[in-house]
């Protein structure tokens, strides 16, 4: 497999560590820099996948702001990143609301029932003159910041191609977002519901190129299209991959200007995934490869295998790699019986199912080697746990010039401190 990355010498690090590597996030960067400068649209970055806030500074660089799924997430937007800080959750928290008004710019409702139930919340702080302040003049120098809370409503466009269910915000009985027929029978009952009403979000990709944006676009603009005018913003969530080698950027600004052009809004997009693809590692050490084989089969050969135990878990430290499911890549390794040394690997907890997958390589593994994952910044630092009591792995960059350092690490503090 081939893959982009600059030189580092992971041997420097102990391990279990990520190592996010800031050339390759400026590169993801730049990228996404290019769309906002071409067609004037904004980009957040979504938290929810990468949430490592000592980059915030950089990624503040070329980014237009964040956006959260919950309070906890807003906050830290709004201390780390200069910007908007939008907001989305599938129902908010009353005790919440206003630290939410405080700390978040643009909030998006789930539904026209939830915008209801916190309009006048909005509308009083917003008549206050209690503005989520101190507003920043973005990198761009334009003050599109609002001196009131931009509000907008989720819409399901009723239209996605995401295979993995767990990942399909549109299928049957959605909790995530108002389909047209929900969205017009509350406006039959509420004929001002739409009043105060700034933007419509939908997100119904994942993982994917633009040429699926297109024709989830078509959906939305045929169901949505004659409420957006009057409106300031259509934002087109997130699952973008824009960072990645073949994504066609052409049609995704086609996609972008047809919108801005045809309605006169803003476009946003949020991705959390591109901004960080293939910018980071998890670096492993073997800690045990085992005295004993078995058999699995790769098309019609057999191919002997040893399990072996590493210093970090797919369960607690990747588990993406369980739930999505997939394989991560290995620097130097193959698929099974690709290689002469194969072997299955697990991680170091009591789950049976902790195995990150098979794999082989051209020197037979040791105690005390080291393996390295690619793309491993994404959904992984954000979703890890200490199950079992395993320790967290460290969070370590790699700058500009290619020197590493710690960032942070980990002790028996973190992993009793979630507990009583
Ligand atoms: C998950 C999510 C995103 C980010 O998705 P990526 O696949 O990481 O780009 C953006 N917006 C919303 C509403 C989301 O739920």
């Amino acid at each position: 497999m081939e893959i982009w990355m600059y030189d580092i010498d992971f041997d420097l690090v102990k391990t279990p560590a990520y190592v996010v590597d800031e050339r390759l996030l400026r590169d993801n960067l730049e990228i996404l820099a290019d769309v906002i400068k071409d067609t004037g649209c904004r980009i957040l970055l979504a938290q929810k996948g990468f949430s490592m806030f000592c980059e915030y500074p950089l990624i503040g660089r070329y980014l237009c702001g964040t956006t959260a799924s919950s309070l906890y997430e807003a906050r830290l937007g709004k201390e780390h990143m200069q910007g908007e800080t939008h907001i989305f959750a599938p129902a908010y928290r009353e005790e919440e609301f206003p630290q939410i008004l405080s700390v978040c710019d643009h909030v998006v409702f789930n539904s026209l029932e939830q915008w209801i139930k916190f309009r006048t919340k909005v509308w009083e702080c917003d008549n206050r003159g209690v503005v989520p302040a101190p507003f920043m003049m973005d990198v761009h120098g334009d003050e599109h910041a609002s001196q009131v809370h931009s509000c907008g409503i989720r819409v399901n466009p009723g239209y996605a191609e995401v295979e993995h269910e767990i990942y399909n915000p549109c299928c049957a009985g959605s909790r995530l977002g108002s389909t047209l027929a929900e969205f017009e029978e509350t406006l039959s009952k509420y004929p001002d519901a739409l009043d105060g009403i700034s933007g419509l979000h939908f997100h119904a990709l994942c993982e994917q190129n633009s040429d699926t944006l297109e024709r989830v676009l078509d959906h939305f603009l045929d169901s949505f299209g004659k409420y957006i005018e009057g409106m300031k913003w259509v934002n087109f969530g997130g699952g973008h991959h824009i960072t990645r080698k073949d994504y066609d950027i052409e049609l995704l600004k086609k996609c972008i200007r047809r919108v801005q052009d045809e309605f006169g809004v803003t476009v946003y997009l949020e991705p959390g995934e591109a901004v960080a693809l293939n910018t980071g590692y998890l670096v492993s050490t073997v800690l045990d490869v085992q005295n004993k084989t078995f058999y699995t089969t790769d098309g019609d050969r057999e191919v002997e295998m040893t399990p072996v135990i590493l210093d970090t878990s797919a369960a607690c430290h990747m588990p993406d790699v369980l739930e999505m499911p997939y394989r991560p890549y290995i620097l130097d390794s193959g698929m099974p019986g690709e290689k002469q040394y194969n072997y299955r690997l697990g991680g170091n907890t009591c789950l049976a199912g902790d195995i990150i997958g098979d794999y082989s390589f051209d020197a037979p593994l040791k105690a005390g080697d080291r393996l390295v994952f690619t793309d491993m910044a994404h959904y992984s630092m954000v979703k890890n746990n200490t199950f079992n009591g395993i320790g967290l792995p460290a969070i370590a960059a790699c700058d500009m010039d290619g020197r590493l350092r710690v960032v942070k690490e980990f002790g028996y503090e973190d992993f009793k401190s979630r507990l009583s």
